[in-house]
């Protein structure tokens, strides 16, 4: 029994990078101290705690967030509002969740979105007929869909380039309002510097968006390094649990932050109190799931390495990474988003066809590893031609590296590996 243990530890360990170890927790928490404000609290500290509500004597003491599940509220008189009056406007678990997440991004207002698209066209109506937008070309295929699609039905122009290896700024022109990219990107995991490109935006006063829901404010703050918008799928590593839906936008500008106010109590896609409430609930645990979901990545990262039929893994920890030193420098960790490629299409729809404990299915995020085809799941609707420049094959596998233990992550992986080779004959 001691043995088994040992002979499995054994294993995972073998995977791990030297450094791990050294870097992990110790380096998160030291960056996080030294980064900006140094009286300022910790992010797992943060994902718990709420500074600024923390005398209010309000909801009886309640550790948990209360859920008013309410659409409207009641006025005491002519004049005399709560501070709230219609759901739609405003909601106080909503408020709560905004508030915490503006605090985990150090943005100074974040709005909470019914899902991570609704957040995404909410932002677009920051921009008018003619406006042109220069947006990495590897994006979730519903950005792009959103883009393709609606965005230029309305007239807005765009510039889709690999912001983290092109010359950003020979593509603007004098109605050129924004930079959108996404670091890492979906699937193909390219990784921009946000320092370099928010100098650019800077220069020629240009906002610059960045989706950041693959790191998570856990790992990445963009908003730090120069960013105006922060963008996250919430249903990702924010809830984290594959059982809500939620998006969010963050700013560090006044401006912006009123445009979104204006927006979402005009349009309606703010988030509903008990998801709220459930986002909240996910957040607290968000530090301890990214650090374990980390680890395990990197194990099965190596695992994958190591794999005849694999023919290339992409992930931020390994050091081949074209990305490496910029994430290592941008961000506090790694992640636990994995893209990898097969020898064939039939070996990865062999795969999709005999996974069991690891799902077959699209999202990320969650603390239950799933495995994705871009092609015909995520990235279905972007054309062909555009999927392929950008590197999605049909041979691609996206893994979204839970926190099960790994060595069952591992069995499994074998397990399959070794049916799929027996039944193609490879
Ligand atoms: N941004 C990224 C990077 C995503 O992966 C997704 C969804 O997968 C979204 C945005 C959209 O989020 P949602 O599915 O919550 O609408």
């Amino acid at each position: 029994m001691e043995r088994k243990k040992y002979i499995l530890l054994n294993r995972e360990n073998r995977y791990l990078p030297a450094e791990y170890k050294k870097r992990n927790v110790a380096r998160h928490k030291l960056l996080d101290s030294l980064g900006g404000n140094s009286m300022a609290r910790g992010i797992e500290t943060k994902c718990l705690h709420l500074e600024e509500e923390e005398r209010e004597t309000n909801h009886y003491g309640a550790i948990s967030y209360p859920i008013y599940q309410t659409a409207t509220f009641a006025h005491l008189g002519v004049d005399k509002s709560t501070g709230y009056d219609y759901s739609r406007l405003q909601n106080p678990t909503r408020e709560h969740l905004e508030k915490v997440v503006a605090s985990l991004e150090n943005g100074i207002d974040a709005l909470a979105f019914s899902t991570g698209m609704a957040a995404i066209a909410l932002m677009m109506e920051l921009f008018c007929p003619g406006d042109h937008l220069i947006v990495d070309a590897d994006l979730y295929g519903g950005s792009i869909r959103l883009f393709n699609n609606v965005s230029q039905k309305n007239k807005i122009k765009f510039s889709s380039i690999d912001c983290y290896k092109e010359d950003v700024e020979s593509y603007i022109n004098e109605n050129t309002k924004a930079i959108y990219i996404e670091t890492p990107t979906n699937p193909m995991m390219n990784v921009t510097d946000i320092e370099a490109v928010a100098k650019i935006a800077k220069k020629y006063g240009l906002l610059l968006i960045v989706d950041n829901t693959f790191l998570s404010p856990y790992f990445q703050n963009p908003l730090d390094l120069g960013a105006d918008i922060v963008v996250h799928s919430g249903t990702k590593y924010l809830g984290g649990h594959n059982d809500t839906l939620a998006g969010f936008l963050v700013t560090n500008r006044e401006d912006i932050s009123e445009k979104f106010r204006f927006l979402i109590k005009t349009t309606g896609s703010g988030l509903a109190p008990f998801d709220s409430w459930l986002i909240l609930r996910g957040i607290k645990t968000l530090g301890i799931r990214m650090e374990k979901a980390q680890k395990n990545a990197f194990i099965i990262a190596n695992w994958l390495k190591e794999q005849k039929a694999v023919t290339k893994v992409i992930y931020l920890g390994l050091p081949e990474h074209p990305g490496y030193e910029i994430i290592k420098r941008q961000s506090r960790g790694f992640g636990a988003m994995i893209t990898f490629q097969l020898e064939s299409k039939e070996y990865a729809l062999a795969i999709l066809e005999k996974v069991r404990m690891i799902k077959y299915a699209e999202s990320l995020g969650g603390v239950e590893t799933l495995i994705t085809y871009p092609t015909t799941q995520t990235h279905a609707d972007v054309p062909e031609e555009i999927r392929k420049k950008n590197g999605i094959t049909e041979t691609t596998l996206r893994l979204s590296v839970g926190i099960e233990d790994v060595k069952d992550l591992l069995d499994e992986l074998e397990k399959v590996f070794r049916e799929v080779e027996a039944e193609l004959n490879v």
